[in-house]
């Protein structure tokens, strides 16, 4: 079994300098990125890839100070709500309905709408992501917040490389941006018209990443050059299966898409 439907969602975007994304790139050349998640439904039901912000830490001036002291980098929401339960209602799907979440990694523009279902739903993720996250005195200077997934009510499941997760959707070790992240390849079912997209997240957060084999800017543990690795890595297997490769954070790549696959697949729970 394959997917059934795909819907993108924009939980909110980031204003940040391009040498975030592409390593590198002059300081003062500024971007507003999406912020992504994915639902994908397969024969479980509804599963989520990657949260979005934690809005009480972009929200309450105290935690804001707190959690975003860097004025180059500004988290945008839209509206006083939770981005994801609207940005799901508008795509006619109920936050209840989902199944299983899975985050790339654990960045707080991925991980900080776990709290919403701690206690409720599987999350997967590499397992040495959450321990970097949970055990590694640098992970905060590295955007990972442990106030978003320290949770003893999330009911992980942890895997070490490569795991189908979902009938139809495959986490792929893409190590570098963090270091336990993972892309997901997604089949689409037959009946649905087929093919599939490869999700590379932060692996590769732009087209430039992806076409040109540009180093990203954010990384743990490894040199610039070798977050190209990654990249090639799921540019082989997107080519294989002629499946599209999508970069994670790309401000025309994601919304274009987003109205493509709203089309393909329908707007609505139908
Ligand atoms: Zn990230």
């Amino acid at each position: 079994m394959a997917a059934r439907r795909i819907v993108l969602l924009t939980l909110g975007w980031e204003d940040l300098p391009q040498a975030v994304s592409v390593h590198g790139a002059p300081r003062d050349q500024r971007l507003r990125e999406p912020t992504p998640g994915v639902l994908v439904e397969t024969e479980g039901g509804w599963l989520l890839l990657d949260t979005g912000f934690n809005t009480a830490l972009v929200r309450d001036p105290g935690l804001r100070r707190r959690f975003y002291p860097d004025a180059e980098y500004v988290p945008v929401l839209a509206g006083d709500g939770e981005p994801l339960p609207e940005a799901m209602a508008r795509a006619g799907i109920d936050v209840d309905d989902v199944a299983a979440v899975a985050v790339s990694h654990l960045h707080a523009d991925h991980a900080g709408g776990l709290k919403l279902f701690a206690g409720r739903v599987p999350v997967h993720a590499q397992r040495r992501e959450v321990d970097f996250g949970l055990h590694d005195a640098r992970a905060e200077g590295a955007g990972v917040f442990r106030v978003d997934f320290d949770d003893p009510r999330i009911d992980w499941r942890l895997a070490d490389g490569d795991v189908e997760i979902a009938p139809g959707v495959r986490a792929v070790s893409t190590p570098g941006h963090t270091p336990g992240h993972q892309s997901f390849v997604v089949d689409v079912d037959d009946a649905r018209g087929g093919g599939g997209f490869v999700f590379a997240f932060d692996a590769a957060d732009l087209a430039e990443n992806v076409e040109r084999e540009l180093p990203i800017g954010s990384f743990v543990d490894v040199s610039p050059e070798e977050t190209v690795e990654p990249i090639r890595r799921l540019k082989r297997i997107a080519a294989e299966r002629g499946y599209r490769l999508v970069p994670g954070h790309d401000p025309h790549v994601w919304p274009a898409l987003t109205a493509e696959l709203a089309d393909r697949f329908g707007r609505g729970p139908g």
